[in-house]
This record gives C-alpha cells, structure tokens and sequence, in this order.
C-alpha cells in the first residue's frame, strides 16, 4: 500500500521564537511516523526550519516557487534556490494564490515544470468554490485544473503530489464529508490513471479544515492519502493527532 503523506501549510504564520517551539514540539512527539510528513514554512524562515529538521522525520516544504529560472523577477523564488535550503516539496497553485495573485492554470503548470526540473515534488492543487460547486461544475472545474499540469515535458506525471483542496472547506471549519471528497478523488485518480501507467504511485492530498477529529475518516477513504493542513498544523497537538491518524 501506498505510503501516506500529511503536510502542514503554515501560510502566512509564524516567527522564529514560535517556529521554534513548534518544531521541537513536532521533533519531540513524531516519533518514526508510519506516513510522510512535511513542513510548509513562510521562505525567511526555511534556514531555521532546515537546521531544526536536519535528520528528522520531518520534511521541509515552501508555499509557493517561482515559473522562472533566474532573473529580473522582484520578490519570486526559484526552485533552485529552494533546492539549497533542503526544501523537497513546493506547493503550486493553492486557491489563495490563483485568487489573491492571479494565478492562471497555464502559470500553475509552468510552477510544476519549474519544480520537477529542480528535483521538487510539486504538491499541485485543485478545488471548487462554492459558487462552482453550487452550480455542479466541480467534476469540470477540477478536471480542468489538473489536465493543465499532466503534460510535464519529459517529466513524468507520477512525480507529482496532488491535492484536493474544495475552496469553500479552507479556513471554514466547514469539511467536506468523507463521501464528498472521496467522490472528487476518484475522479481525479481515474483521470491520472488515464494520463499515466504510474499514476497509481501518485498520493492525492485532502485540505480543507482538516483536524484531529476528522482526520481518521477522511484517511480511511480508498482514494485520500493524505492531508494538506492549514489551521491544524499550527498546533503541535493537532498536527501530531492527524500524523498519527494517518497510518
Ligand atoms: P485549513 O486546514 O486551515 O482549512 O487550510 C487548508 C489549506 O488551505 C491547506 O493548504
């Protein structure tokens, strides 16, 4: 059976004393974990986090990469410059950057590429609005996002990390039930499993106010392998509830 992967999205949160704290909380209960498990801190702070990680369990992960190698691009992050700070996984096209920065399918895919060619896994999301789910667009909106990133141009498709984040679940405290997100996985399973003969290697990640007390069931559906957790990775507790629930 496929290996599961629980990764925190720490978003805009944190300082170097809070950091701190919840990393060694993290280091301290981890244990040797039966799942992946990652860290997706704010950049300033990836040369912390790598030092604290060093050796651990845990995985160091961005929010975001740059589609460009090098150059004149004011403020962006190439993934090579992830790379040398022992970053492994990069999160590409989370519903808050594709809303709050404009970030089109076509830029999505150019982030995927940007990561696979710098040797990072590219965790790619997907989701519905509410508007979208409401008018029954969700199988066509999430379709349409990820056939945007199945062409890779010689990387291989298997090399991804997907996750299904329903924009209404994020940040709402509003799940979606297992039935619901089960429903959205397989789809998108049948969909990799169409683009490639590896595709059954590929973890697809749940998000959306995922927690200690929910978790257990959304990871005991055939099609979840795993979480992408905002909220809740914030608190060591809780995150360790959700590793622990992932087994
Ligand atoms: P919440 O767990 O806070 O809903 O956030 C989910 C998310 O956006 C993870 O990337």
């Amino acid at each position: 059976m496929k290996k599961k992967l629980v990764v925190g999205n720490w978003k805009m949160n944190g300082s170097l004393a809070a950091n701190q704290a919840l990393i060694e909380a993290l280091l301290a209960g981890v244990g040797a974990p039966a799942c992946g498990v990652a860290v997706c801190v704010p950049a300033p702070y990836w040369a912390q986090a790598q030092d604290l990680l060093a050796s651990s369990a845990i995985d160091l992960g961005a929010q975001d990469v740059s589609q460009h190698a090098v150059g004149a691009f004011t403020g962006e992050l190439s993934a090579a410059m992830l790379k040398e700070f022992g970053v492994r996984y990069a999160i590409v096209g989370h519903s808050e950057r594709r809303l709050y920065h404009g970030e089109t399918d076509a830029v999505v895919a150019a982030k995927t590429q940007a990561a696979l060619a710098n040797g990072i896994t590219p965790i790619v999301c997907v989701g519905e609005t509410l508007a979208e789910r409401e008018a029954g667009h969700t199988e066509e909106v999430v379709k349409r996002q990820l056939a945007a990133v199945v062409h890779t141009n010689g990387h291989c498709i298997s090399e991804i990390v997907l996750a299904y984040e329903p924009v209404w679940a994020i940040g709402t405290g509003k799940t979606a039930t297992p039935e619901q997100a089960q429903q959205v996985h397989a789809l998108l399973r049948a969909q990799l499993h169409a683009a490639s003969n590896q595709s059954d290697r590929i973890q697809i990640l749940y998000g959306g106010s995922m927690n200690a007390a929910n978790a257990a069931q959304l990871l005991a559906q055939p099609d979840i392998d795993g979480g992408l957790v905002g909220g809740a990775a914030l608190k060591a507790a809780d995150f360790l509830a959700i590793i622990a629930a992932a087994q």
